[in-house]
């Protein structure tokens, strides 16, 4: 084998593992550290890795973000407000714009 070759199939191999874990979601959110939060005020849910910007709630003022946990392959629904999202564990039991907490239930 010639040492081009050598370079190519390593390439290939790189060029492979790089594609999976870049467009693998379940690999990629572990990655990069993905979580949900959710307003308290207006229940907008949101993934992101940090503490998302307050920008406008519809409620007023800024919204009011709290975590979620981390985002994963299972889906949960709050049967207070309907939200759903994809969690790695149950979700916290953050404030619900229902009021009290979210009551998660696992849909998945
Ligand atoms: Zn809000
Ligand atoms: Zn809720």
């Amino acid at each position: 084998m010639t040492t081009k070759n050598k370079v190519l199939i390593l390439m290939t191999i790189i060029c492979t593992t790089l594609f999976l874990i870049l467009f693998n979601p379940t690999i990629s959110a572990q990655v990069k550290g993905l979580k949900n939060y959710c307003c308290s005020k207006c229940g907008t849910h949101i993934e992101s890795v940090n503490q998302p910007f307050m920008g406008n709630c519809k409620e007023g003022g800024g919204h009011s973000w709290k975590c979620l946990g981390e985002v994963g392959e299972k889906n949960y629904q709050c049967s207070k407000c309907g939200l759903v999202v994809k969690s790695k564990d149950t979700p916290y039991n953050a404030s619900c714009k229902n009021g009290g907490g979210h009551n998660w239930k696992r849909l998945s």
